[in-house]
C-alpha cells in the first residue's frame, strides 16, 4: 500500500465519521475514511435514529429512501413503573421532518450513508484499515499512520478527524485527554423473540423494585436492556444464568414464556456505561468528534444522533476553509464551541436521571405509591411529555446542513 495525501482523513466509520465524510465530500472536499472493521455488521450498539437526524436526511433528499429500509417507528415512549404505565415522551408534536423515532439496525444505517458517499468521486472509504497513530510535524498534526490488509502506510492531510468512538486510539496519540464524569450503571443487552400476535407493540421500559428492563420492539424480536449497578455483572454471573433469567421474567412478565431462549452468558453483552468529555477537542490539524469527544450514557438513546450533529456542525464550519486551504486552529475551536455545550447539557440531564432515578430504583428505593416526582408530573400533565420528546428527539442546538450542492429545502433555524 502506498502513502498518499488527501484534504481530510477521518479515523472511524461510525455515525460521526461517515456522516462527516459524506458531507465534506458532497461539498467538494477530498476525504478518506479509515474503518478498522471489514464491515458494519457488529454487535448491537444502538439502533435509534431520532427526528433530528430524520430532518437532516430530509435536508439531503434521502429521507424517503431511508424510510424504505426495514424499520419500526416509535411515536411515544412508555414506562411501566411498579405496574403503572406512564408515557414519558410524546414525539407526535416535535418540529421535525417526521414526528417519530426510527429503530433501524445501525449497520443498515451505516451501509445506507456509506452507499450515498461512495457515489461521490472525492470520497474514499477504506474498510479493514486501522488508524494507528497521528503524525506530527512541528507541533502540528499532519496525518495518520494506518494499517490495512496490505500493510502499513501513511495518509497526510491538513485535517485529521478522530471519529473512532469512545475507545479512541487517536485522541491519546494526539496527547489529548478526557474527563470521566462517572456513571453508576452498566447495561446488559440481549435479544428475545417477539410474539406478533400477543405482545404489546410499544417500545418502553419496565421498572420494578431493584430492576429496570427496557424493551425495544425490533419486529421479530425484542432488543432488551437490563440495567445493573456499575460492576455488578460478576456477581450476577456467580448467581448463574438461571437466576438472571428469573430476574428478567419477574420484572417483564410478558417475556417469561421465552426467557429460556437465553441459553448462556454468551447471549448477554455488557455495555460498560461511560460518561466523559474532553476539555479540549482539537489541536492544530486535528479534531475529535462524536463519542471520541464525549462518550454518552445510553439514557435517551442519543449517542448516534449527537455524533451526527457533531459531524454536521464540523462540515458546516470546516468545508470552506478546507476547500480554500485556509484551515486554522480557530476553525477547529469553533466546532468545539458550537457542539460542546449541547453535549455537556445532555450529559447533565443523563447524570441527573442516572443518579436521581436509576440509582435509587436499582437500590430498591421507591414504592408504587411514591413515583419519582418527574414521573408523577408526566403522568398527570400530558403536555409535559413534549419536553422529554424535544430533548431526546431534537436535542439542544439542533444543526441543519449548510454545505453541499443541494440548497436546503428548509429555512435555517
Ligand atoms: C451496546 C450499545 C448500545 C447503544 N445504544 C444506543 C442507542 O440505542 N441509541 C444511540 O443513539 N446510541 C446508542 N449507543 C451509543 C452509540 O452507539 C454511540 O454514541 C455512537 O455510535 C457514537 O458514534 P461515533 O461515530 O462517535 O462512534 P462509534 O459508533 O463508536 O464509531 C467509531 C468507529 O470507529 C471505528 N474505529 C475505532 N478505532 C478505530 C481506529 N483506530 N481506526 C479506524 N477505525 C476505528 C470503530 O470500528 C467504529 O466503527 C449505544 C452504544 C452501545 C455500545
Amino acid at each position: 500500500m502506498h502513502n498518499f495525501m488527501t484534504q481530510c482523513c477521518i479515523a472511524g466509520g461510525g455515525p460521526a465519521g461517515l456522516m462527516l465524510g459524506y458531507l465534506l465530500a458532497r461539498a467538494g472536499v477530498e476525504v478518506v475514511v479509515l474503518e478498522k472493521h471489514a464491515d458494519f455488521l457488529r454487535d448491537f450498539r444502538g439502533d435509534t435514529i431520532h427526528p433530528s437526524t430524520l430532518t437532516l436526511l430530509d435536508d439531503l433528499g434521502l429521507l424517503e429512501a431511508f424510510l424504505r429500509l426495514p424499520h419500526q417507528e416509535v411515536a411515544q415512549l412508555t414506562a411501566d413503573v411498579y405496574g403503572r404505565v406512564v408515557t414519558i415522551a410524546d414525539f407526535r408534536h416535535v418540529a421535525a421532518a417526521r414526528q417519530f423515532l426510527v429503530l433501524v439496525p445501525q449497520w443498515d444505517f451505516l451501509d445506507f450513508i456509506a452507499a450515498q458517499a461512495r457515489d461521490l468521486p472525492n470520497f474514499s472509504l477504506m474498510m479493514g484499515t486501522k488508524a494507528r497513530r497521528v503524525l506530527e510535524d512541528r507541533q502540528r498534526i499532519v496525518g495518520v499512520e494506518a494499517e490495512g490488509p496490505d500493510g502499513v502506510f501513511t495518509v497526510t492531510a491538513p485535517l485529521v478527524v478522530a471519529a473512532d468512538g469512545r475507545h479512541t486510539t487517536l485522541r491519546g496519540s494526539a496527547g489529548l485527554g478526557s474527563d470521566d464524569l462517572g456513571a453508576p450503571i452498566d447495561v446488559l443487552w440481549f435479544r428475545l423473540p417477539r410474539d406478533h400476535a400477543r405482545d404489546r407493540a410499544e417500545t418502553g421500559g419496565v421498572i420494578r423494585r431493584g430492576t429496570m428492563v427496557v424493551t425495544l420492539n425490533r419486529g421479530d424480536y425484542w432488543q432488551c436492556a437490563y440495567v445493573i449497578p456499575k460492576g455488578a455483572l460478576q456477581s450476577l454471573k456467580e448467581q448463574g444464568i438461571d437466576a438472571f433469567r428469573q430476574r428478567v421474567a419477574a420484572a417483564a412478565t410478558f417475556l417469561s414464556d421465552r426467557i429460556g431462549t437465553l441459553t448462556g452468558w454468551d447471549d448477554v453483552k455488557l455495555l460498560s456505561v461511560q460518561l466523559s468529555h474532553m476539555p479540549q477537542w482539537y489541536r492544530d490539524g486535528f479534531l475529535c468528534i462524536g463519542d471520541a469527544a464525549h462518550a454518552m450514557s445510553p439514557i435517551g438513546g442519543v449517542g448516534i444522533n449527537l455524533a451526527i450533529q457533531d459531524a454536521v456542525a464540523a462540515a458546516n464550519l470546516l468545508a470552506r476553509p478546507l476547500l480554500d486551504d485556509q484551515l486554522t486552529g480557530e476553525h477547529l475551536a469553533a466546532v468545539q464551541r458550537r457542539r460542546q455545550w449541547p453535549a455537556r447539557v445532555t450529559q447533565r440531564f443523563q447524570r441527573a436521571l442516572q443518579d436521581g432515578v436509576l440509582a435509587p430504583v436499582l437500590a430498591g428505593l421507591g414504592t408504587p405509591d411514591d413515583l419519582p416526582l418527574q414521573l408523577k408530573l408526566l403522568d398527570r400533565f400530558p403536555m409535559l411529555r413534549r419536553l422529554p420528546a424535544r430533548l431526546i428527539g431534537i436535542g439542544i442546538r439542533p444543526e441543519r446542513i449548510r454545505t453541499g450542492p443541494v440548497a436546503s429545502p428548509h429555512p435555517a433555524p
